[in-house]
């Protein structure tokens, strides 16, 4: 099947980015949210990450113009029946997943393909929830999208091979390397990085070392480019925490128990920087590491 018009639903911090490369590549891509605001906030997003990569000499502003003539918006999945595509990124949370791809079988184009940027429910589980489980897949991008080559691609238990070999094309026309991974929780990712975040913050917790200690032994020691705590505020809080929970229930091992301190500060509203403090402050022109041991 030929794909031309995409459904990218969810506007957040994955969301605009998965907008911004279907639209560089040519696609003709809506994107959709329940919230006007996110909506704003997303194509502002968009905007200025363009505006980045023409100053790095990355894109010329006629590709950008370009590409924005792509984008659409909407709240309303309606005007998207037609689409070839879907690809969700709302909030990571079963239950709303489940609903939203009940609702997607019911109104998007019966031939299309519904894929789920979740970083750890099954694909299975969600393809469940339609009346075409063979035409339902995991496309999981990486945080920053524009800047992360990689896509894990998993295929639920009913997924057809045409289904997956169709979205292995499209990451390779968007710029990505994509890697196969098996439906379970995490999938590859996942089950490697939270663990690893999830330790950082007991390591917080115990108060073995600071926000910056801690990240900066990640930096020098192991040649991250950036710490597990700033990147757990990149992720987003709330995400992570989701992801640690099920981790936790589904593959049912204590080791994946979600630090009690992350509970803490996501309890607090604290999510990251997408609402401008976790484990750093990001009101300032610096990120500034937040001290959690008074
Ligand atoms: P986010 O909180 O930044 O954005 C979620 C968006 O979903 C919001 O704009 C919200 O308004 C919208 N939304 C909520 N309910 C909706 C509904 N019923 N209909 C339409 N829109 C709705 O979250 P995010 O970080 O972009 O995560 C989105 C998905 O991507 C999650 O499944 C997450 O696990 C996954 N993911 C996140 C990352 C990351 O680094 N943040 C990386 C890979 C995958």
């Amino acid at each position: 099947m030929v794909i031309n018009k995409v459904l990218v639903l969810g506007a957040g911090t994955m969301g605009n980015g998965i907008v911004h490369v279907f639209a560089q590549s040519g696609y003709k891509v809506i994107m959709g949210d329940i919230s006007e605001t996110s909506l704003e906030k997303g194509l502002n997003t968009i905007k200025k990450n363009f505006e980045r990569q023409v100053k790095k000499g990355a894109i010329n502003q006629d590709d950008v113009n370009q590409a924005l003539s792509n984008i659409t918006t909407t709240t309303d999945i309606n005007v998207a029946s037609d689409v070839e595509l879907v690809i969700e990124a709302v909030t990571e949370n079963k239950e709303l997943k489940f609903k939203i791809f009940r609702e997607l079988d019911e109104k998007i184009n019966p031939n299309a393909i519904l894929a789920s940027n979740t970083s750890t429910i099954s694909i299975t589980e969600i393809a469940a929830n339609t009346k075409r489980p063979n035409k339902v897949i995991g496309m999981h991008f990486m945080n920053p999208v524009p800047m992360m080559k990689l896509v894990e691609v998993i295929e639920g238990l009913s997924t057809d091979k045409e289904v997956y070999n169709n979205i292995i094309d499209i990451c390779m026309k968007l710029g990505k390397t994509p890697v196969q991974a098996n439906d379970f929780p995490g999938f590859i990712s996942n089950r490697i990085l939270l663990p690893f975040i999830n330790e950082a913050i007991y390591a917080l917790m115990e108060n073995i070392g600071t926000v910056d200690g801690i990240d900066e032994v990640a930096k020098l020691g192991f040649a991250h480019p950036m710490g597990p705590l700033f990147l757990a505020d990149l992720i987003g809080l709330d995400t992570c925490l989701a992801i640690l929970e099920v981790l936790h229930k589904d593959l049912g091992d204590t080791k994946y128990r979600p630090c009690p301190l992350l509970k803490k500060i996501v309890a607090a509203g604290h999510f990251g920087r997408k609402s401008g403090k976790g484990f750093y402050d990001y009101s300032g022109e610096k990120p500034q590491p937040i001290k959690f041991i008074k």
